[in-house]
Order: C-alpha cells, then sequence, then structure tokens
C-alpha cells in the first residue's frame, strides 16, 4: 500500500509530491479550504495572512483570470485587482447593487445590452433608484443630464445590435461634470479595441462569456475597480450575490485569453473584409460596420479606436423577415446562435431574440428592420466566410 492510500474509502487519497511544476495550471475545485486553526483563520480575515476559506469569496482559478484580464485592461494598482462573476450579469448586478443606493440617479445609454437594461428598467426603480437614458452617440444628450447630480454614468463604447459608437468623451465628461463614478462595460470592444481605464473610468467589467473566453464553453463576469473603497463594495456585493465563478469554467476562460489578442486581431480583419464583401451583394440593403465610410459614426470610431473597429459586423437583407428566415436556413455552416466572441461566426437575428421586446416602430428608429442580421464574426479563413455568406445572401434573394 502507497503511503498516499486513504486510511477509510471515505477518506481522500494524499496528493503526490513533486519537485516540478506543472506547464498548463492546475483547477481547484474546493468550495472549501483546510486552515491549521482557529487562530490562523482569524489571521487570513483580518489579512495577516493569505489563504482563501470559501469558494464564493474566492479561489485561486478566479484570481488566476482576474489577474490576466487586469493586465489587459491595465487595472490601476491601487484598484487592486479584478473580481469574476459566474457571469456577466452578475458582474452587472454587482456593479448596480453593490454600488448604488436609494434616491440615486443613473445616467445610461439608451443602447445597453438587453439586460442590463432590463435591470435598469425593471429592478432599479423597485429599490428607489432612478434611470436617465440618453442617446451615448449625442454629445449634447450626455452634457444636458450631467447637469443634474448623479451617481452613476453607464456606457458601452460600440452598441448592440446596430455598432453604433458612443462619444465616450462626452460621457467622461458628464462623469466628471454630475459627480459620478464611470461605468464601462467593455464586452464588445475588448481592450484591444479601447482601454477604459485610461480614458477616466472608474469601473470597468466584462462578459469574459464573449470575446475573452472566445469559445462558448464558459460563463463568467469580471470587474475592476479604479478605487480600492469601490473594489471593497463590489466584493461585498460580490459575497452576498453569489454569482460565483467556477473553477472549471475560469481555467477554460484562461486557456482562452492565451490566444485572445490574436484571435480577435484574426476576427477583427475578417470583420472588416467581410462588412466590405457583404456590401458588394445584391440583396444586402446595408452593410454596418465603423470601419466603413459609409457608418453614422464613422469619424468618432476612427479618433476613439484608432483603427480598431472590432468584430461585429450586421446588415440589412432588402427581403425582410422572409429573406433572413431563407438566409439563416442557407447559412448552414454559420450556427444561427444569438452570443457573440466565438472563435466560428456566429449569426443572431435581434428582432425575433434580443429586441423582441420593443414594438416594430421602436425597431425601426433603431434602424432594426425584419431583415436585419447581425454577425459576430470569428477567425476562419476570410475566403470560407466571403463564400458561405455569398451562397446564403444569393438564396435569400
Ligand atoms: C453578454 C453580455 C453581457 C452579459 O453577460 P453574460 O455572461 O451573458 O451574463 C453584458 N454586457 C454585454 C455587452 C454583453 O454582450
Amino acid at each position: 500500500m502507497s503511503d498516499r492510500a486513504p486510511s477509510d474509502p471515505a477518506r481522500r487519497p494524499t496528493p503526490p509530491a513533486s519537485v516540478s511544476r506543472p506547464v498548463a495550471s492546475p483547477i481547484w475545485p474546493s468550495v472549501v479550504w483546510r486552515a491549521e486553526d482557529a487562530d490562523a483563520l482569524d489571521a487570513q480575515y483580518e489579512g495577516r495572512t493569505r489563504g482563501y476559506a470559501y469558494a464564493r469569496e474566492s479561489h485561486p482559478n478566479a484570481e488566476m483570470l482576474a489577474a490576466a484580464i487586469d493586465a489587459l485592461e491595465g487595472v490601476p494598482e491601487a484598484g487592486g485587482g479584478g473580481l469574476m462573476f459566474g457571469s456577466g450579469m452578475g458582474a452587472v448586478s454587482a456593479v448596480l447593487l453593490g454600488l448604488l443606493k436609494s434616491g440615486d440617479r443613473v445616467i445610461a445609454s439608451n443602447q445597453l445590452y438587453g439586460r442590463t437594461l432590463r435591470m435598469m428598467t425593471q429592478d432599479l426603480p423597485r429599490f428607489g433608484i432612478g434611470v436617465e437614458f440618453i442617446d451615448p452617440t449625442d454629445a449634447a444628450a450626455w452634457a444636458t443630464a450631467a447637469r443634474t447630480p448623479a451617481a452613476m454614468i453607464f456606457a458601452e463604447v460600440v452598441s448592440n445590435p446596430t455598432l453604433r459608437v458612443a462619444d465616450m468623451e462626452a460621457a467622461r465628461a458628464a462623469a466628471q461634470a454630475s459627480g459620478a463614478l464611470f461605468v464601462v462595460d467593455n464586452t464588445f470592444t475588448t481592450p484591444r479595441g479601447w482601454r477604459p481605464f485610461e480614458h477616466g473610468a472608474d469601473v470597468v467589467l466584462h462578459s469574459v462569456t464573449k470575446l475573452l473566453a472566445g469559445h462558448s464553453d464558459a460563463t463568467l463576469g469580471w470587474v475592476a475597480a479604479r478605487d480600492p473603497g469601490v473594489r471593497e463594495k463590489l466584493f461585498a456585493a460580490q459575497g452576498s450575490i453569489g454569482a460565483t465563478a467556477s473553477p472549471f469554467d475560469c481555467w477554460l476562460a484562461e486557456r482562452g485569453v492565451l490566444s485572445f489578442g490574436l484571435r480577435y486581431d484574426r476576427a477583427e480583419a475578417n470583420a472588416s473584409a467581410l462588412a466590405d464583401h457583404l456590401a458588394t451583394l445584391p440583396g444586402v440593403e446595408a452593410a454596418i460596420y465603423p470601419g466603413r465610410p459609409d457608418h453614422p459614426d464613422h469619424n468618432r470610431a476612427g479618433a476613439l479606436l484608432q483603427g480598431r473597429f472590432g468584430t461585429m459586423v450586421a446588415f440589412r437583407l432588402a427581403g425582410g423577415r422572409a429573406a433572413a428566415n431563407a438566409f439563416i436556413r442557407a447559412a448552414e455552416q454559420l450556427p444561427f446562435a444569438p452570443s457573440l466572441g466565438d472563435v466560428q461566426t456566429l449569426l443572431s437575428h435581434p428582432p425575433s431574440s434580443s429586441h423582441r421586446a420593443l414594438t416594430e416602430e421602436g425597431r425601426l428608429a433603431l434602424g432594426i428592420t425584419q431583415g436585419f442580421i447581425r454577425v459576430s464574426v470569428g477567425i476562419e479563413e476570410i475566403e470560407t466566410l466571403k463564400r458561405e455568406f455569398s451562397t446564403a445572401v444569393a438564396a435569400a434573394v
């Protein structure tokens, strides 16, 4: 019997000793950690020693992944590093519930991620928190809203699904003028496109589920703050909300982050080429991409993003809903699956998914027709994508 053998079938074996270390990170699924004695636990909780106690508060896989994302986002040293959540919405919840209080006023972009908008319209009012929604591309709207004090400004750089580019300089100025915390959800743009902490953001968050993890196999969120006091509140909210990041998902995402830069650059080059290709196809009414000169925010996107126009493309088929259905059915190799940031190109149809709660007029005001298709561009060979889109669009004419 080896000396690692347990003394009882219900006792765990002792891990083997090794003087060499693994190259790939281990996974630590342990929910609870064992301390030497009660004094040792006190020392840990009082910050005199470093150790883990309970996975909802922290675990090594979450910390390692957070550190990797911190480096990408350039989290200010004083902020103390990012926190992981079991989803992007876990991070959004911690920001809204952990940093706001009854009587507070929020100024938010009216084109945020759908579930964030829902939380702001359905849930925050129940806690006595008011939200004023504004057009994020309109500098004057930011300035006007900022004349009344606010607790938080919440923005995304590139909107879903019309890919409008927010006036982030105006948003920052509004945060300063109104005394608000400046919160940026950087999921679509990623630190490869824009690093919010370098542009005055106080809090930055991600749905790591999307581009950072990149393989549609892990659901995770991340949030970091500039100020340690703000981080403290987010950490407290994390423990109470309990949207704990799974160690296995963190491990998968850590692996995904290793290739994030390569994936992003490839997907972005594909997106630019695909948008130009779509614009040449009969039956395509409009190809939407911030890098195209015909995009309404092209100039601002150029100045703000310095050529990093992103991995998302949208287009409108002239034939409405019937054309959208025909296109989706013909695009056999392109999954019709409403997420983004996967290695593979994914299609979504906002009128039947993210924007189904809006009225038809409300959608049309945003330019979302029944023939509107959003494309999360992947890392395939560009010739493959051009061929597949040509074939599927031809089937929809
Ligand atoms: C997907 C997404 C979220 C929510 O993230 P989940 O991981 O799905 O909870 C938040 N913001 C943006 C911009 C997103 O795309």
